[in-house]
């Protein structure tokens, strides 16, 4: 039976492809964008998530836990996440977890199999067919997980379900191989043309994911670009006009969604102990999300700007 990690499974998900979806979100990633909204998706290990916003701060929690790794202040409960690590939480241990009565706590991430993950899917079928949904499976990664990726999507195939495959591209072709043969649409991320800036800013070589991207033209898989347009990254008109002619080359026949910047997942980094990286920056302006989209329907893309 396949593995995976997984950190969350959305059930009527409107805004992961067509219809009303189960989202499966797949643990680990090897792409550090400044703006990610899922922070708990970078890390293949499982995490510790506080929330700040259901603690009373009782103490219940560091009282329980055998690495002294939690500490009652008078202003808030400390996490000395090397500690807790160290003792090999968060998989095994979840003492904490347990002893929060409030819910404050949460193991973010962990191990699933195919079947467990079938299970909450088939859940929701009726919901499938009369909407046109299906199931998404996105990340994190899902070219870091390919069997399991594939075996999930072989599965929804083999019974007639929707496939929707969310990624950033940045994988072995082998892997994307693997998903595309029971993939009915891609969601493929572009996000900077200059592959100095991309490498610099999200870590990654841009040339990999632009032979994904070329590979799943040739395979003739249904293709929605998606382009988070990022204040002082990408939203220049010279970087968007860039980014429209790479869409031309690599993927001429997909529809393209222009994704606003927001901060949604701010609260996230600090339940995770981590530091959000674009604490100063604005968001998009409506006219900038409207010329972004003139500019790639004046290249021939059916475009729109999503919420
Ligand atoms: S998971 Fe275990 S070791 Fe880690 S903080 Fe909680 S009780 Fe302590
Ligand atoms: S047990 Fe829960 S509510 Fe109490 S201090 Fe710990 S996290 Fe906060």
């Amino acid at each position: 039976m396949t593995d995976g990690i997984v950190f969350n499974i959305q059930r009527y998900s409107i805004d992961d492809g067509p219809g009303i979806r189960t989202t499966v979100f797949l643990k680990g990633c090897p792409l550090r964008c400044p703006w990610c909204s899922n922070p708990e998706s970078q890390s293949v290990a499982p995490q510790l998530f506080h929330r700040h916003t259901s603690c009373v701060k009782c103490g219940a929690c560091a009282a329980g836990c055998p690495a002294g790794a939690l500490r009652l202040t008078e202003d808030a409960i400390v996490i000395d996440r090397e500690k807790c690590e160290a003792h090999g939480a968060c998989e095994e241990c979840k003492i904490c977890v347990d002893a929060c009565v409030n819910g404050a706590l949460e193991i973010k991430g962990g191990k699933m199999t195919v079947q467990q993950v079938w299970k909450v899917i088939r859940r929701d079928a009726v919901y499938y067919e009369t909407s046109g949904g299906g199931v998404t499976c996105s990340g994190g990664e899902i070219l870091s997980q390919p069997d399991f990726t594939s075996a999930i999507f072989k599965k929804c195939r083999e019974e007639g379900i929707h496939t929707c495959a969310d990624t950033s591209g940045f994988g072995t072709r082998a892997a994307l191989d693997k998903i595309l043969d029971y993939t009915d649409l891609v969601y493929f991320d572009l996000k900077h043309p200059d592959p100095r800036l991309h490498l610099e800013h999200i870590g990654v070589d841009s040339g990999v994911i632009l032979d994904n991207l070329r590979r799943v033209s040739e395979r003739g898989v249904a293709t929605t670009l998606r382009l988070p347009l990022i204040p002082e990254y990408n939203n220049s008109p010279e970087a968007i006009e860039a980014l429209a002619h790479i869409a031309k080359q690599y993927a001429p026949d997909a529809a393209v969604s222009i994704l606003p910047y927001h901060r949604y997942g701010e609260n996230k980094y600090q339940a995770l102990g981590m530091r959000y990286p674009l604490a100063e920056l604005r968001e998009n302006t409506a006219s900038e999300l409207d010329a972004a989209k003139v500019i790639f329907e004046k290249h021939g893309f059916k475009c729109e700007v999503s919420k």
